[in-house]
Order: C-alpha cells, then structure tokens, then sequence
C-alpha cells in the first residue's frame, strides 16, 4: 500500500475530468483500509472515499486531504446468495448470478459503478433497484471506530437514498445480496436486452451518469400540478417517476455547452466531457439546467451525482 502526493484522479473517474488528490492510496481489503484511515487520523487529514468513479464531480481542482479508492474485486456465491467486496463491480456481478441462474440483477448490466456505490446510492434502472437485492450491509464508521452490520431495513432504502449518504462517516466494506432461481436462458435474454437499450440511448462520452434524479410524480403533484397532470397525461409517468432529460430537452438545452462540457444531444440527462471539461464547466451547466427548470416550472432538481471533496 503506497501513498501517493498530488495524485491525478481523472483516469479514476468516467468524467475524466481533472481533480488532484493531496494525497491519495487505493486499498483491496479491511486491513489496508484500516491503515489508511490510521495514517490520515495521524496526519490529521480529512478522508475522502470512492470506489468505481462513475457517479462523482469534483468540487474543485485539488481534494485536500487523504481520497481512498476502495479497490480490489472478490465475491463468493453460495445457493441464491452472492456475499462481496465493496470494491467489486456491479457488471461484473450482474453477469456472475446469470451464470448461475440467478435473477435480479439483469439491469445492472453496463452500470460502470461498484457494489459499495451502488448500495450507497441505491442504484438502478429499468424499474429495479439494488435495494431489493441486498440483506446485509457490512460498514465501517471511521468516526466512531468501529464495524457495524446492518439490514436491509437499516439501511433505510428510498429512490436513491440510502443512510450510507445521511452518515458519510460508513464506508460499506461487504454486501450480501439474495437474488431469486431463474431461467439462465431468460435471465441472458433480459440483461442482453436491457444492455443493449444502455448502448443505444446513453451517450458514448465520458459521463458520470444521469446528472439529475429523475422526479417522483407524488412529489411533483404538490410542487407543480399542473405539470403533472400534463406529464401523466403525455403517458411520462413511469414506476411513478418522470424523467429529468424530458424537460431538459423540451426547454432546447440538449447541445448546449460550457467550456468543454456539453448536454448530451442523445440524452439530455447526461451531461458529457467533450475533451477539455473541467469541474468548474460542468458545475456552470448544471446550475443552469437547474435554473431554468425553476424559472420554468418552479421546481427544484436534485442532483443524483456526488459532489467529490472540500
Ligand atoms: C454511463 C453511465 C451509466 C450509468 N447508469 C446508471 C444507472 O443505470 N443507474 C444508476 O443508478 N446509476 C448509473 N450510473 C451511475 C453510477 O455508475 C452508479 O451510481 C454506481 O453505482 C456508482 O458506484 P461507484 O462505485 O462508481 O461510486 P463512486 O462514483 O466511486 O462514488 C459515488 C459516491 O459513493 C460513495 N461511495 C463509493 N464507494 C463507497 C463505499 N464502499 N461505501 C460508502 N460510500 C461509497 C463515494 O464517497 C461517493 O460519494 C451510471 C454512470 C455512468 C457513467
């Protein structure tokens, strides 16, 4: 395990945008994990943790203090239960329970991010959730210094929420996730088939994913009902959400840029580095999607990306 000084991030992100790490250490287990924590607790250094990079902006130039890559894949599966590493990759799991005929995680095929980020965010798509997969959560509290397991009901699970992102001190070390017996055959089917849709409507770009949450039509109803009804009208509403890129698109910001950064014209939630994007670019593009969406239709949109650093 090395620390390393002023460590460039953007290879380690799917934004590919620049953000230097004060210092920076990946770790693959508990133990190396633990080390680095010690070592910043000594420096008296803030920490900052990721895992795939592929939901994250930083907030500025440089992270100051030690950023903590949970790397390292390792997982296990036992009867209907795939018990994992944090670090693992969500596709890569996705594909292993097919292979054993087990269903559940067919939309994750092609979603870049790890277990660990998936569970933090409660991930998704294609009217599923990691929620419904997972029985237990192993995390470590660095604030408090010690393991904690918690339950599916611990984790208290919404539409990409989860208590991992209320407390930012539990860093999820192992996951276990139950999935049902299927048809190996439908099971290659249905994740071709959802892969498939994901290469032909997100963007080929660097990104880091949908920007903004999608909304929740009940919400939707009290902030702007109007809007609504004429969004459920239009037959939008779908597993009781309506989709952010609509309104984007039908406001005519697909295409517009900032700097290098740029509303993906295939889908106007994603917003792309078209070479030379820095933060700063993004965050501009982003506050004004916001800006005039509230102007719009006064609401407020919720970015689902994570804001990385100081
Ligand atoms: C092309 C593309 C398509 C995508 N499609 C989808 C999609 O369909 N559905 C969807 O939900 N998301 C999607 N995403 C977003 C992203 O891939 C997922 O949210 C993924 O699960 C994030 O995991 P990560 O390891 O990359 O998280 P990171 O980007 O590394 O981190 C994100 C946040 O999680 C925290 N975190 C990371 N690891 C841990 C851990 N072990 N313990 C506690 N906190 C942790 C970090 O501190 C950070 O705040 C997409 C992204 C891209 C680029």
């Amino acid at each position: 395990m090395e620390i390393k000084k002023n460590y460039e991030l953007a290879p380690l992100t799917t934004f590919k945008v620049s953000g230097r790490a004060e210092f920076f250490v990946a770790v693959k287990n508990k133990r190396e994990l633990l080390a680095a924590l010690n070592w910043a607790e000594a420096a008296k250094l803030p920490v900052w943790f990721f895992s795939g990079g592929s939901n994250i902006l930083f907030s500025g130039n440089q992270v100051k203090g030690l950023v903590i890559k949970i790397s390292g894949e390792r997982y296990s599966i036992k009867g209907r239960v795939i018990a994992a590493w944090a670090g693992t990759g969500l596709t890569k799991l996705a594909k292993a329970a097919g292979e054993q005929g087990l269903t559940g995680l067919e939309w994750a095929y092609g979603v870049p991010g790890s277990l660990g980020g998936a569970v933090r965010g409660n991930a998704g798509a294609y009217g599923s959730e990691i929620a419904s997969a997972v029985t237990e959560a192993a995390a470590y509290d660095f604030k408090k210094n010690k393991f904690v397991k918690l339950t599916n009901r611990a984790c208290r699970f919404g539409y990409r929420q989860s208590i991992f992102k209320q407390n930012k001190n539990l860093i999820i070390l192992h996951v276990k996730l139950k999935l049902n017996s299927g048809e190996p055959a439908e099971i290659k089917n249905l994740a071709g088939a959802n892969f498939h849709h994901r290469l032909a409507t997100k963007p080929k770009q660097p990104s880091a994913g949908c920007i903004f949450k999608n909304l929740e039509y009940k919400n939707l109803l009290k902030a702007n009902p109007a809007l609504a009804r004429e969004l459920a009208a239009k037959g939008l509403v779908r597993g009781g959400k309506i989709g952010v890129g609509y309104l984007i698109d039908r406001l005519g910001l697909k295409g517009k840029t900032c700097g290098g950064a740029k509303v993906s014209q295939r889908h106007a939630n994603f917003i792309v580095n078209t070479g030379k994007a820095t933060a700063a670019d993004i965050k501009s593009l982003i506050n004004l999607i916001k800006k005039e969406i509230k102007n719009k239709h006064k609401i407020n949109l919720e970015e689902e990306i994570q804001y990385f650093g100081n």
